[in-house]
């Protein structure tokens, strides 16, 4: 899972047990959605040219069927940094003073209390909190399983068989997006990641219109059966008011990897739109206002985001700081140069981030201040200004440069990848056709 958001524990919760219904539906009603099983690692093995014949239903690994009878219900979370056996069970929502106690004290269980920030647990509980079994991977590519026996717990270590599988899914738009990626049955993680490629092209808001189409060609990642990890969109396509928007997964080494267009450009764009995660434009960008605090007519040449006073304000895009401090009427006030001949303001701020210097790289997404109403301001809000060679324009209008395409070197290994996710895409949205015939 992405999110570690301690409002999406319950949607999460009823989502995994949602998942488990859903899988069962899918072996009867194929019909209702296509899903396709691409087979095992590596992906760029892959035959595609069996891919049409493998359509099928996904295989109930024997595991699952138990899973879903049973009245048992499965989490997972990972470990965060600073997390004890106790916090880590609490996530979990096992209240089971026995497991505790085993999980924090058994020798054979030292491998649980060697997780690292990150690892992620899957844990079967009964209705009342009490374990009955939980799963990792611990050292030496093994996969841990502890279970309930009798009144204790006992533990063992299989050879984790980790098999990556792809899976496609389509769906319609007929109110949200979140609607229809819960309907066609994405996962949490993907769904978020979905709508967050293409945000940068499309406001999800606004834009939106029944009938929309997404096509998403996901990783999900098992071991001996068992899910570990769910999400990592390989390809996308999302068809928003005739228009095809797309974006590719290219991992460059193994620590780069980033979403392009099949051509090879960024799907990111080189700038956010807004410098806060939720937030309403409260004034916009014009060349004569009536300023509240003023009392008079007068240019507004930025934009302002009411937000309450400590929201967190985010740098639109890399860059360095070039300066920061008390200015009359911006109040707390951060600037920053962009490559090129791009810099943005953040004024009226209630305080800067920890450490926060002149000369500072920051990048696109890093928090840099809290919002604020110091200067002139009649009430918390963020003030942003876009520059482009000194001047101010419109954040909300001007034409947003993208982020860094593909490497030249990079070329060549990218076109294959992409040509080869491109090709599932389309197959997919061509088998859809002719099943719906
Ligand atoms: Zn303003």
């Amino acid at each position: 899972m992405l999110t570690q958001n301690p409002l999406d524990q319950e949607r999460k919760m009823s989502e995994s047990r949602k998942k488990l219904r859903w899988f069962v539906a899918l072996s009867t009603l194929p019909l209702l959605g296509v899903v396709t099983a691409f087979g095992l690692v590596p992906q760029n093995e892959l035959d595609l040219t069996s891919l049409k014949a493998a359509i099928q239903e996904i295989a109930l690994p024997e595991d699952a069927e138990k899973q879903a009878t049973a009245a048992s219900f499965w989490r997972n979370e990972r470990v965060q940094r600073g997390d004890t056996v106790v916090e880590l069970l609490r996530r979990l929502n096992i209240e089971d003073a026995v497991a505790s106690d085993y999980l924090r004290k058994a020798d054979e269980a030292g491998s649980f209390r060697k997780l690292a920030v990150g690892k992620e647990v899957h844990a079967e509980t009964n209705a009342a909190g009490g374990l009955i079994s939980l799963r990792y991977l611990g050292e030496n590519a093994t996969q841990v399983i502890i279970e309930k026996q009798g009144d204790d717990f006992t533990s063992r270590a299989l050879p984790a068989q980790l098999e990556k599988r792809l899976f496609v899914r389509t769906g319609e738009i007929q109110t949200t997006l979140y609607a229809a990626t819960d309907a066609a049955g994405l996962p949490d993680a993907a769904a978020n990641k979905l709508n967050e490629l293409f945000s940068g092209d499309i406001d999800f808001h606004h834009d939106l219109r029944k009938g929309d189409k997404f096509t998403v060609v996901y990783e999900m990642i098992y071991s001996n059966g068992t899910l570990l990890s769910a999400g990592r969109i390989q390809a996308a396509e999302f068809i928003n008011q005739g228009r095809a928007y797309r974006a590719v997964y290219f991992q460059k080494d193994e620590q780069h990897g980033d979403y392009y267009t099949p051509e090879g450009n960024s799907v990111r764009k080189a700038f956010l739109r807004s410098p806060l995660e939720y937030s309403r434009v409260s004034s916009g960008f014009t060349n004569s206002r009536f300023h509240p605090v003023l009392n008079k007519w007068r240019a507004h040449r930025g934009v302002d985001f009411a937000a309450p006073t400590g929201t967190r304000v985010k740098a639109t895009a890399d860059g360095m700081v070039a300066s920061f401090g008390r200015e009359n009427g911006y109040g707390n006030v951060i600037k920053i140069n962009h490559q090129g001949r791009y810099s943005t303001v953040y004024g009226h701020l209630s305080r800067f981030a920890k450490g926060l210097h002149r000369g500072q790289r920051v990048l696109q997404g890093e928090v840099i201040g809290y919002v604020g109403m110091t200067g002139l301001a009649s009430g918390p809000h963020l003030h942003y200004e876009f520059k482009v060679d000194g001047r101010q324009h419109n954040p909300m209008r001007v034409a947003l440069p993208d982020a860094t395409p593909v490497d030249d070197a990079d070329r060549v290994a990218f076109q294959s990848v992409a040509d080869d996710l491109v090709t599932r895409l389309n197959l997919l949205r061509n088998t859809n056709l002719a099943r719906l015939d």
